[in-house]
């Protein structure tokens, strides 16, 4: 007979290791250092002086043995490569639009469609804008308006879908200001705010009021699988489906998209644009040669298409999802416990820590996320990325205001880290919260006109 043994609690990584990349041994001291020579900017460190790199997920992971032997296929034709339709074909098995234009990484796709659909005057709706679409929007004259909806701002709220549009602010908008608007975008999952999901009733909803006012619905679709994820695990109904049918339903829904195959696509670069309506292909194509190449490669080289390709069926694997998504969710649930006060639900890919909670001591025009980045590397090496007042606290008009919310984003590359690497961040952030009450704000000694967390100097502010 054989008995009914009860499920493992334990999800592993589901693969291994099979080639490894050294970390260097740093100091609070070396790192101090560093810092000030960066200007207090973590983009400006070197990476090696990194031990453990949560900046982004974005271009970060490990490929996989099947991504590497695709990319020996690759074939670098100027016109017409295999490994174009190779792409495109794997592209259009989940998101079935008509036109696949490639593009060297996903704010490419966004320059391009807003330089045809943007310009003053017009407005375009998202739940959040990520802050290269912000950005792209803003470029051209028009303006970018987020709408997600209220529990999307509380970072105490429990709400399965926190990256839902507002569809009631979303009809008011349509209904005002309807012949401004050249498109409407929904951002799965919503990353700037907190990596949040959007559930399929809600896209549904978005559809309706698309239609109804006769306007182009477009998915930034980075992390459409972990939202697929989301959407199984919480939406009623989905619970049995294959993550590919979920994806399929969302693409359907869409009539574009633009997207970044850094992240759940797993390239280290890649990106496209996709979209059914002919003539802005035609224009978008027009715009893609001038800047980043031939419509069958679009700045990518032949190799990185069939990575993309191979990535794309990686990332909707059941298995790598359930790991996915139960790491990260290991990581913000230990941070709770010690007392970090984190965005729940967890994320898809990153932990968000609420540094205005945590540093209430610090204005938020000294910028508690930076302060908290800061720490964080000072104190364990250990890099993130500030989501906030220095992201997105600029306006064009070059004044300064607090953005909704002050986080740090500890953004998780695809299978790249392993549990151990997890716990020694849980113990670096153990000893930050206790002394949470010492640190500095910072102020801006230099920056640039847009994007200027990339970039900018900063100063601790000494009391
Ligand atoms: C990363 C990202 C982008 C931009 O893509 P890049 O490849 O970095 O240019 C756009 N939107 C979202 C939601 C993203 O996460």
């Amino acid at each position: 007979m054989i008995m009914k043994l009860p499920a493992f609690r334990t999800v592993f990584e589901p693969f291994r290791i099979h080639s490894v990349e050294p970390i260097k041994m740093t100091t609070p001291a070396d790192r101090k250092a560093r810092l000030a020579t960066a200007s207090y900017n973590l983009f400006q460190l070197r990476s090696e002086d990194v031990l453990i790199d949560l900046l982004t997920d974005s271009g970060t992971g490990a490929m996989s043995r099947d991504q590497w032997a695709a990319i020996q296929r690759g074939d670098e034709s100027y016109a017409g490569s295999p490994s174009y339709f190779v792409f495109r074909d794997a592209v259009r098995d989940l998101f079935d639009f008509e036109h696949v234009i490639p593009v060297h990484q996903g704010r490419a796709a966004e320059r391009i469609l807003f330089s045809v659909l943007g310009g003053p005057g017009k407005v375009v709706p998202n739940n959040t804008h990520f802050d290269t679409t912000r950005a792209n929007v803003e470029a051209t004259g028009a303006a970018a308006v987020d709408l997600v909806i209220a529990e999307g701002r509380d970072p105490a709220s429990l709400h399965p879908f926190k990256g839902n549009m507002d569809l009631a602010a979303l009809e008011a908008l349509l209904t005002e200001r309807g012949a401004d608007v050249p498109c409407v975008f929904v951002t799965i999952t919503n990353n700037s705010g907190g990596g949040q999901p959007v559930s399929l009733e809600n896209l549904r909803g978005v559809r309706e009021l698309c239609d109804r006012h006769g306007k182009l619905l477009f998915l930034d679709a980075c992390r459409f699988a972990e939202n697929a994820w989301f959407i199984r695990e919480r939406e009623g109904g989905q619970g049995e489906r294959d993550v590919v049918d979920i994806v399929r339903d969302i693409a359907g829904l869409a009539d574009g998209m633009t997207m970044s195959a850094k992240k759940d696509p797993m390239g280290n670069i890649g990106g496209w644009l996709a979209l059914d309506d002919p003539d802005l292909a035609q224009e978008c194509r027009n715009m893609l040669v001038l800047t980043e190449g031939f419509p069958t490669y679009g700045g990518l080289a032949g190799r990185d298409l069939e990575a993309v390709a191979q990535g794309l069926s990686e990332a909707v694997e059941h298995d790598y999802l359930r790991y996915r998504i139960v790491s990260t969710a290991y990581l913000g649930e230990a941070l709770q416990k010690i007392g970090m006060p984190v965005i729940s639900p967890i994320g898809g890919h990153a932990v968000y820590v609420d540094a205005r909670a945590l540093l209430p001591n610090i204005d938020p025009l000294h910028y508690p996320g930076q302060a908290l980045a800061v720490a964080l590397y000072e104190l364990g090496g250990v890099r993130s990325c500030e989501i906030g007042t220095v992201m997105f606290g600029r306006r064009p008009d070059g004044g300064e205001v607090p953005a909704a919310m002050d986080l740090v984003r500890l953004a998780i590359p695809r299978r790249t880290y392993t549990q151990s690497h997890f716990d020694y961040v849980i113990e670096v952030c153990e000893r930050l919260v206790e002394r949470a009450h010492l640190l500095p704000g910072y102020r801006i000694t230099q920056e640039p006109k847009a994007l200027r967390h990339f970039t900018a100097q900063f100063e601790p502010i000494t009391r």
